[in-house]
């Protein structure tokens, strides 16, 4: 990645993560590790928290865009509670998920991204979750011969009233895609 786009690209994340309550705490992290050290994850991660900041000082946030850490945090928010500069860790993997999913920048390996795209798309349209839809989506993106494997699974709990096969709107929808619409704007400016 050349530097001008390595730039714009820590910059976008930063800008994203200063709007975070306590977000700007990121500026004072010492690198003493107290992150990974809690993280339950952080040993498989191919870079640990404590290096994403070390990444991102260094200019090479894509890496571990491409790495396999954003898509291994748990959510615990061991980092978050435990960090002395008061950095909220767990917010900030979100916002990597975030910028990884619209910038292509993930692992080619991973499935979770394709996962988490196809879940925005249908909550984009419906205003909530519709998990046939959802599977579809993923599978058609993914393995569509997987998918043909689950039908028993899926006919299953359609007949037993555990999944809904037609999607369900909710209502206000216009409403809802305006909210969307007014906080992407806010993020884009
Ligand atoms: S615990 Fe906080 S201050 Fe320490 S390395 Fe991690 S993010 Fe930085
Ligand atoms: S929130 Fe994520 S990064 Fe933080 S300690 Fe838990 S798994 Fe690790």
């Amino acid at each position: 990645m050349a530097n001008t786009e390595a730039a714009r690209l820590s910059s976008e994340f930063l800008r994203h993560v200063y709007e975070l309550p306590q977000g700007k705490s990121i500026d004072k992290c010492i690198q003493c590790g107290t992150c990974s050290a809690s993280c339950p994850t952080s040993s498989a991660m191919e870079y640990g928290p404590r290096e994403i900041i070390a990444a991102l000082r260094a200019g090479v946030l894509e890496k571990v865009l491409k790495s396999n850490t954003v898509w291994l945090c748990a959510s615990c928010y061991s980092c978050s509670v435990r960090c002395p500069a008061k950095i909220p860790f767990t917010d900030v993997m979100y916002e990597l998920k975030r910028l990884g999913v619209k910038h292509n920048l993930y692992p080619p390996d991973t499935t979770n991204a394709v996962m988490a795209r196809a879940f925005t798309e249908v909550v984009d349209k419906h205003g909530r979750n519709a998990e046939t839809t959802l599977l579809q989506k993923y599978y058609l993106r993914t393995n569509m011969f997987k998918m043909f494997g689950q039908m028993n699974l899926v006919r299953k709990l359609i007949t037993r009233g555990r999944l809904e096969f037609l999607p369900h709107t909710i209502k206000g929808i216009e409403g809802f895609r305006k909210m969307v619409a007014a906080i992407e704007k806010n993020g884009e400016t």
